[in-house]
C-alpha cells in the first residue's frame, strides 16, 4: 500500500464522523423503525425460527435452498473483511460520491437516476444487516423508504423521470434482500404490484437493451416473491419475460464468439454500433448470464436448461479463460491472453450467478469456481483497505497507469486503482461481492417439504456461524478455518438437542486424499468433486475435522504457460510497486501504480510433480490475509528471467510459447497469493527441463 493513504485515513476518520452527523441529522424518524438495535436482534432471532422457503408447485425443486439470510454470519478474517469493506468505500459511498449521496434519484432528487442507487442497495442491504451496523443500516433504509413510500398508484417503482426496467431489475433484489433480514411488511405488497404492472406493460413496452439481457435476474426476484405468494400471475411474468429476454441458452449451444471482439466487430465508430452484438458478447451480462439456465430451469422444468450453465462456464473458459478464474472481458470478450483484463462487475456478477448455480443445481464445481473467484480475482481488484477498486484486473498486470492498455473497448484509467476510474458500474454494483458470499457458505439439503433428510451443507468454506432450524430444532454450527489459505476446516455441531440429519460437505475437484474426521474418528475416504455426506444423529459439541491436501498444483494456460495454484487460490509473482497519485478523489483518490522490479521471469517447474520443485511456507492467518505485508502462504520456486518478453504501452506482451530456455542466472523467487499482488505475474512461460 503507498503510505500515503495512511494519512487519508486520518482525514476520512473526521469525515466519517461529519458524515454520520449530518446523515443523523437529515434521517426521518420513521427510517429507524427496522433499524434499532433492539428490533434488528429480535428479528435476528424470530428469523431463527423461520422455515427456509422453498420452490413452491409447479416450480422444480432446487438441490439446496439458501438459509434465510442472517442465518449465516461471518467470522475470523471474512468478518473482517466486511468490516474493511464497511470502513471503506461502502460504507461511506453516498458521503463522497454524488451518483448515490442525497440528489440521488433513488431518493426523489434530480441527480443520478438509474442503476447506481439500486446497485449500491444491493450490497449496502446485506453488508449493513450482516455487521448489524445501525449508521450503514439506516443509510440503506432511505433509499428502501424512498422507494416503498413513492410507489406509483399504477405500481411503478423508482424515479419518474427514468422508465427503463433494468435498474428496477436490480431495486427488486435489493427490496428481497431486505425483507428477509427485516421481515418489513410493505415489500411483498409493492413488489407483487410492481410485478402485475410489468406484467400488464411489458406487450407495449418490451424488455430491451440491459434489461433483454439481464431479464434472468429479475426471474430470481419473480421466483423469490412466488415461493411466497403463489400468485399465478407471477408465473406468467417469468413465462413472458423468458420470452422477451436474451436466449442466452441458444448463444451458448452453437457458441460462436471464440476470438477477441474488436471495436471494429462491434462498429462502435458507427453511431450506435450493433447493439446487440455488443450486449451479446459484453462481460457483465455472460457474468449475470450463467445463472439464466439454473434459473429458467425452475419454470421449465427442463434438464437441458438445468446444465445449461456448465456448458456456459466450459466455452467461456475455452476461449476466454484466465487463470484467476474469470474470463477475460476488457470490456467485451476478450480472448485467452493474460494481459487482457476483466472488470469487477463481472467479477461480482459471475459470483452471484454462481452462488444460484450452486443452490440450484447442486454442482460442486460451481463451488470450486466460486472460491476461485471470492479469494482471488475479488479481493485482488481492491486496495487493501478497499477504498480504491480498479475496472478491470489482469493476471498478467504489470502496470497500472494511462498507457493505452490492448483492451477490447475499454479506456485508458481502466485498471487504475481509484474512486470510478474508466465508468462509475463497478463503483456502485461491487458492494455485494463479500456480503453475498457469505450467505451462500452453508445451505439448506431436502428438495421436498416435510423431506425428513434436510439437513445442512457446507457449500463452500470461510470461517463462519450458522444459526437455523431443523425440523423445528435450533442448530448452531461454528466454522473455524484459515482456509483458504491453509486446509484445515473445524466444524462444531450443537443443536439444541439431539437430532438426525445429513451434513454434506463440499469436497472441491482439486481435493483428492482430503480426510474428514468426526469426533476423532476418521471417516470413509470422500471422491474428489462431489460432496461428502455424513448421516449420524448429532449431539451438541460433535466436532468434525476436514484436512484439504494443500499440495501445489500447476494449470495451463495461453502459449502453454503454467500457473501455479495451491487450494482455490491463485499464485503470482508481486512485482515490486511504486504507487504514484493522480488526483484526489473527495475521501478516497485515483491512483497510478509502477513496476519497480523486474517481472520477465519463466519458471522451472517439473510439471509431474509440483510440489518437488515447490516450497511452501505457511504462517497463522493473522490480520489482513490478503495484504501483501501479511501474506499467510508463500511459495518458493526457481526462476529465470526471458529478456525478450517485454512490456509495451504499460501491458505484458504476448508470452513466449511454452517451453522456453534462458541463458539467464537462476533465481529462487517467492510467489504470493494473486491478491496479494496488485502488479502481478500470474501466466508464467515454463523452462525447458
Ligand atoms: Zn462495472
Amino acid at each position: 500500500m503507498p503510505p500515503s493513504l495512511k494519512v487519508l485515513s486520518t482525514r476520512r476518520q473526521f469525515l466519517n464522523r461529519a458524515g454520520m452527523l449530518g446523515l443523523a441529522s437529515t434521517l426521518p424518524t420513521g427510517s429507524l423503525l427496522f433499524s434499532s438495535e433492539n428490533s434488528a436482534s429480535a428479528a435476528a432471532e424470530a428469523r431463527v425460527a423461520l422455515p427456509v422457503t422453498r420452490n413452491r408447485a409447479p416450480l422444480a425443486p432446487s438441490a439446496f435452498y439458501f438459509l434465510p439470510l442472517g442465518s449465516v454470519r461471518a467470522r475470523g478474517w471474512l468478518d473482517e473483511q466486511l468490516r474493511t469493506q464497511a470502513n471503506g468505500l461502502s460504507g461511506h459511498l453516498d458521503e463522497t460520491w454524488a451518483d448515490v449521496g442525497p440528489n440521488s434519484g433513488w431518493l426523489g432528487g434530480k441527480g443520478e437516476s438509474w442503476e447506481r442507487g439500486p446497485y449500491f442497495l444491493d450490497g449496502l442491504v446485506p453488508l449493513a444487516y450482516l455487521l448489524d451496523d445501525a449508521i450503514l443500516k439506516a443509510k440503506a433504509q432511505r433509499f428502501i423508504d424512498w422507494t416503498l413510500d413513492n410507489h406509483a398508484a399504477s405500481g411503478m417503482i423508482g424515479p419518474a423521470s427514468n422508465d427503463d426496467w433494468w435498474p428496477r431489475i436490480v431495486m427488486l433484489k435489493a427490496l428481497a434482500q431486505y425483507q428477509e433480514f427485516t421481515g418489513d411488511p410493505r415489500v411483498i405488497p409493492a413488489m407483487q404490484k410492481y410485478f402485475q404492472y410489468q406484467l400488464s406493460q411489458l406487450p407495449s413496452r418490451p424488455l430491451h437493451d440491459w434489461s433483454k439481457f439481464r431479464w434472468q435476474d429479475e426471474l430470481l426476484s419473480v421466483i423469490w416473491l412466488y415461493n411466497r405468494t403463489g400468485s399465478e400471475q407471477l408465473l406468467d411474468l417469468a413465462s413472458l419475460l423468458h420470452k422477451q429476454g436474451y436466449d442466452w441458452m441458444a448463444q451458448y449451444a452453437d457458441f460462436q464468439f471464440k476470438e477477441r471482439i474488436t471495436a471494429k466487430l462491434l462498429k462502435l465508430q458507427e453511431g450506435n454500433g450493433l447493439k446487440d452484438l455488443a450486449l451479446a458478447t459484453h462481460g457483465v451480462n455472460n457474468g449475470q448470464a450463467i445463472k439464466t439456465g439454473p434459473v429458467w430451469s425452475l419454470v421449465s422444468r427442463s434438464d437441458v436448461d438445468r446444465a445449461a450453465a456448465v456448458k456456459m462456464i466450459s466455452e467461456l473458459n475455452k476461449y476466454h479463460g484466465l487463470p484467476n478464474g474469470m474470463f477475460a472481458c476488457d470490456e467485451h470478450l476478450a480472448g485467452l491472453d493474460p494481459s487482457q483484463g476483466s472488470e469487477l462487475c463481472t467479477v461480482v456478477e459471475y459470483m452471484f450467478s454462481l452462488e444460484h448455480a450452486l443452490a440450484i443445481v447442486g454442482d460442486p464445481a460451481f463451488g470450486d469456481r466460486l472460491e476461485q473467484l471470492a479469494f482471488n480475482a475479488l479481493p485482488g481488484t481492491f486496495t487493501d483497505d478497499m477504498w480504491a477498486h480498479q475496472y478491470n484486473q489482469e493476471p498478467n498486470q504489470v502496470e497500472c497507469s494511462l498507457h493505452q492498455k490492448p483492451w477490447t473497448t475499454d479506456g485508458p484509467e481502466s485498471n487504475l486503482y481509484g474512486l470510478e476510474p474508466n465508468f462509475g458500474c463497478c463503483t456502485a454494483n461491487f458492494h455485494q461481492g463479500w456480503p453475498k458470499f457469505v450467505a451462500s457458505l452453508f445451505m439448506l439439503s431436502g428438495a421436498q417439504d416435510n423431506d425428513k433428510q434436510d439437513g445442512l451443507v457446507a457449500a463452500v468454506y470461510a470461517p463462519c456461524e450458522v444459526n437455523t432450524s431443523l425440523r423445528g430444532t435450533a442448530v448452531h454450527v461454528i466454522e473455524e478455518t484459515g482456509y483458504p489459505f491453509n486446509g484445515t476446516v473445524r466444524l462444531t455441531i450443537n443443536p439444541a438437542a439431539p437430532l438426525s440429519f445429513p451434513l454434506q460437505l463440499r469436497i472441491p475437484a482439486w481435493a483428492a486424499g482430503t480426510a474428514i474426521t468426526v469426533n476423532g474418528q476418521l471417516q470413509p475416504a470422500p471422491a474428489s468433486g462431489a460432496f461428502a455426506r455424513i448421516d449420524r444423529v448429532w449431539k451438541a459439541g460433535d466436532r468434525v475435522e476436514i484436512a484439504f491436501p494443500m499440495k501445489p498444483r500447476i494449470s495451463r494456460w495461453f502459449q502453454n504457460s503454467i500457473a501455479v495454484e495451491r487450494g482455490p487460490l491463485v499464485f503470482s509473482y508481486g512485482i515490486d510497486e511504486s504507487w504514484v497519485k493522480l488526483r484526489d478523489r473527495g475521501m478516497t483518490a485515483d491512483w497510478q501504480v509502477f513496476p519497480a522490479s523486474r517481472w520477465n521471469y519463466a519458471l522451472n517447474v517439473d510439471s509431474d510433480a509440483p510440489d518437488r520443485s515447490i516450497v511452501v511456507t505457511e504462517t497463522e492467518v493473522g490480520e489482513g490475509p490478503f495484504a501483501r505485508r501479511h501474506s499467510p502462504v508463500q511459495l518458493s520456486v526457481k526462476a529465470r528471467q526471458i529478456n525478450e518478453w517485454r512490456a509495451e504501452d504499460g501491458a505484458a506482451n504476448p508470452l513466449p510459447p511454452s517451453p522456453v530456455t534462458s541463458d539467464q542466472p537462476e533465481e529462487t523467487i517467492t510467489l504470493i497469493p494473486y491478491a496479494a499482488a496488485k502488479l502481478r505475474i500470474t501466466a508464467f512461460p515454463q523452462l525447458k527441463s
